[in-house]
């Protein structure tokens, strides 16, 4: 286990002070973890490092635990300890620095979060992380708050795959765990192909959804505090590619007034129904009816949620600082129209095999255009390597810009 970013060049001890002996375990009966404490999150990826940028212009401190030597957050957090997330020191080291500790991926160990809550707030916890891990405790969830769920079957066993009704057919099966940006999904028309899939995903616990013709995605975004209270950033319409987000617009021509409402509301339910504590986005699906569906929960700031850095007065990763910290939570505002296109690895391989930087310069020449990188070092196909903000005034302004960095990007127009 090493601490690297601290043994090279941390914060002065006088930094860390405030964090020694028994304060911090009574921090939250007494009131908010302030700046100039330090906050942990589990996991590297762009998600904690956007969530250290914030909490650092905040003025706190981070410290990220995550093995990979060069994850984006690692790169830029003041301390990062590089073990596995189950690894006893490991957590016990990012527990001694971190006065409360985040997370910025779903599949962190649930128990590992239990653990760390012994000693310091942890949020979101253990077990709220543990239902959005688990398709079929998500869905059960889901359906005790009364938001509808796709019709589906949980397959866990050769009795449970011949019971399946036909009606489910054609469906997707997704593996009930650590399922992401379409990874461990198998889409099937027949009974035939459903065995042969839940075979060729080993055998693991299943479900099966109903495939449903969808006329939008769209997700909201909450955050929660320890209090009770909830604000929201209005929701977000979302255009996936092979599985993959590729387009979110929020602004007035993204969906009807009364879609929107009903999301909130929904989203609202599924967070007050697990006591959840931090930033929680759920996805939904929109049905030609305009009715809603809901597909699943991300217990953390979201991808679909970047635009909030650009376009709200208060960005989602704020909100995951303010949120585990116990600071007040306040209604964030949208101030601008905006658009986000994912950048992933494919924009670097336009020419061929290797690798070029995508016209920058060209883009950034378009007005409210931001650009986001992640700091890795390698394109890969698939890999989201950025996104891009484009904000304006309002939707045809947004929309205008947006397709015309797409096009200079070699994204495809939505
Ligand atoms: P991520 O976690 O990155 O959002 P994931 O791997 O968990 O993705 P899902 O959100 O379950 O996957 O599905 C990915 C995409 O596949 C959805 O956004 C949607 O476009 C499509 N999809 C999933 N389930 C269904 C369904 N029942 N009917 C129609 N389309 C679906
Ligand atoms: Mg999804």
């Amino acid at each position: 286990m090493k601490d690297v970013n601290m043994s090279a060049a941390g914060p002065s001890q006088g930094a860390r002070a405030p964090l020694g002996g028994s304060a911090v375990h009574e921090v939250t009966s007494v009131g908010a973890i302030l700046p100039g404490a330090t906050l942990g999150v589990m996991g590297g990826g762009q998600l904690g490092r956007m969530f250290a940028h914030a909490a650092q212009q905040m003025g706190y401190f981070t410290a990220v635990l995550d093995a990979d030597p060069t994850s984006p957050a690692g790169l830029v957090s003041h301390h990062h300890v590089q073990t596995g997330y189950e690894d006893a020191a490991g957590l016990a080291e990012l527990a001694r620095l971190s006065a409360a500790v985040t997370t910025e991926f779903e599949n962190v160990p649930a128990q590992s979060l239990r653990a760390l809550a012994a000693t310091r707030p942890v949020a979101p916890g253990g077990d709220a992380v543990a239902v959005a891990q688990d398709r079929a405790a998500e869905k059960a969830h889901f359906t005790r708050c009364g938001v509808a769920c796709a019709p589906y079957a949980v397959i866990e066993t050769a009795a449970q795959l011949a019971a399946v009704g036909d009606e489910l057919l054609p469906g997707i099966v997704k593996t009930t765990r650590m399922g992401y940006d379409g990874k461990g999904q198998i889409r099937v028309k027949t009974r035939e192909e459903l065995a042969a899939a839940w075979q060729q995903l080993r055998q693991v616990p299943c479900v099966l959804e109903k495939m449903l013709p969808l006329a939008a995605e769209i997700s909201v975004i909450v955050a929660r505090g320890r209090d009770g209270q909830m604000v929201n950033l209005p929701p977000q319409l979302n255009v996936h590619r092979d599985g993959i987000l590729a387009v979110t617009e929020v602004h007035a021509q993204a969906m009807p007034a009364q879609r929107q409402a009903l999301a909130v509301e929904s989203t609202r339910s599924i967070a007050q129904g697990l006591g959840y504590v931090g930033v929680l986005c759920v996805e939904y699906f929109v049905l030609a009816d305009g009715s809603l569906v809901v597909n699943e929960m991300a217990p953390r700031p979201h991808n679909s949620g970047h635009y909030s850095m650009d376009a709200c007065d208060v960005s989602q990763f704020e909100l995951q600082v303010r949120a585990m910290t116990g600071l007040p939570l306040v209604q964030p505002r949208q101030h601008s129209a905006a658009i986000m296109l994912n950048l992933l690895g494919d924009l670097w391989f336009r020419q061929g095999d290797q690798a070029q930087t995508p016209p920058w310069a060209q883009v950034l020449a378009l007005p409210g255009t931001h650009l986001h990188l992640y700091g890795k070092a390698e394109a890969r196909r698939g890999r989201k390597m950025g996104h891009l903000n484009v904000t304006g005034a309002d939707a045809q302004a947004v929309r205008a810009t947006a397709l015309q960095a797409a096009a200079l990007l070699g994204i495809e127009a939505f």
